[in-house]
């Protein structure tokens, strides 16, 4: 099969043999994949990641000899593979489990490529009503609506959203049912539109601007997301929470962030990680059309051309990429 591969800082696509799957895993052909922000920052050396990239995927069983009835049908997969006996996995969370393996992200090969492996307890069939193109971003949305599964929001709160990347869109798109008060912050007035849209209020954020100026404009909120993507959106997150407040912090950045300590301390701010949420509930999302995921598409690339979409990816202000395969 022809596969991505990631060696060193170059991206080339060479040919490999199919991945292997045992009896409790499906092979799968890919039928679309997405690029992330998050393949860039293995790139750059997050994770010290070597292999077929690629963790954003919908794709059709080939083979599955433990659930033949599979075979045939359109799956996406919790990406996070555990070990199957920890505690961890025994209470039916491997994101934690110590011995995970994550696709395309750490210790197991990704969707940048014709086929893939995945544990049969990871898949999840998706709904014969959802396009390709919508049924692939059931792992970004996974991961926005984790947010409101960590956070007790309330419709009162003041909510805001750092980043208009594709991230910071999901989660306000998810997050407005709940939080009315809610405000998007981006960089990019093209982007900022695709969530005006579906009911988001937006403001723009001219680049360098002081934390402090910021705060003067919008205020302060007791729930902040931090999904710029950059190592310094947590410093504005946090000067932008009240006290008491929530920073909610997704960005996974390959250089470290500067903060000052005492200002969660002074403030008496709660800081909570997040990953990646649950397939099923995107799934749900998606079915039943709570979402829009389409305007946020850019383009879509046949996978011979994997070279131009990774690189219009990485063109800055772009929204999602997508690779097709069928
Ligand atoms: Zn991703
Ligand atoms: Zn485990």
């Amino acid at each position: 099969m022809k596969a991505v591969l990631f060696q060193g800082e170059k991206v080339t696509v060479v040919e490999k043999p199919l991945p292997p799957a045992g009896r409790d895993e499906a092979l799968i052909r890919t039928a679309m994949a997405g690029i992330c922000s998050t393949d860039r920052e293995l790139l750059a050396g997050y994770h010290d990641f070597a292999g077929i990239p690629g963790h954003e995927f919908v794709g059709t069983v080939v083979r599955a000899p433990a659930r033949p009835e599979l075979v045939g049908r359109r799956v996406i997969a919790d990406i996070n593979c555990g070990c199957g006996i920890c505690t961890w996995c025994l209470a039916g969370d491997p994101r934690h489990c110590p011995e995970r393996t994550t696709l395309g992200i750490r210790g197991r090969d990704g969707a940048f490529a014709e086929y893939l492996s995945m544990p049969l307890r990871n898949l999840h069939l998706t709904d014969e009503s959802l396009a390709t193109e919508e049924a692939v971003f059931a792992e970004p949305l996974a991961a926005a609506l984790e947010v409101g599964q960590q956070v007790h929001l309330k419709s009162r709160d003041r909510v805001v959203v750092l980043g208009d990347g594709t991230l910071g869109i999901l989660i306000a798109l998810s997050l407005r049912l709940a939080c009315p008060r809610l405000l998007l912050c981006g960089r990019y007035p093209e982007k900022l539109r695709v969530a005006e849209a579906q009911g988001v209020e937006t403001r723009l954020l001219e680049p360098g601007g002081a934390p402090a100026d910021i705060c003067r404009e919008l205020g302060y909120f007791g729930a902040v997301v931090e999904a710029t993507g950059q190592a310094d959106g947590l410093a504005l997150a946090i000067e932008l929470a009240r006290p008491e407040g929530t920073v909610v912090v997704k960005t996974t950045s390959h250089e470290p962030s500067a903060i000052s300590v005492a200002r969660i301390v002074v403030k008496e701010l709660t800081i909570i990680g997040s990953r990646c949420g649950d397939p099923e509930l995107a799934l749900s999302f998606l079915k039943n059309r709570w979402i829009d995921v389409k305007p946020l598409i850019e383009a879509i690339y046949p996978f011979a051309h994997f070279d131009e979409a990774w690189h219009h990816a990485g063109r800055r202000g772009t929204l999602k990429v997508l690779v097709s395969f069928e």
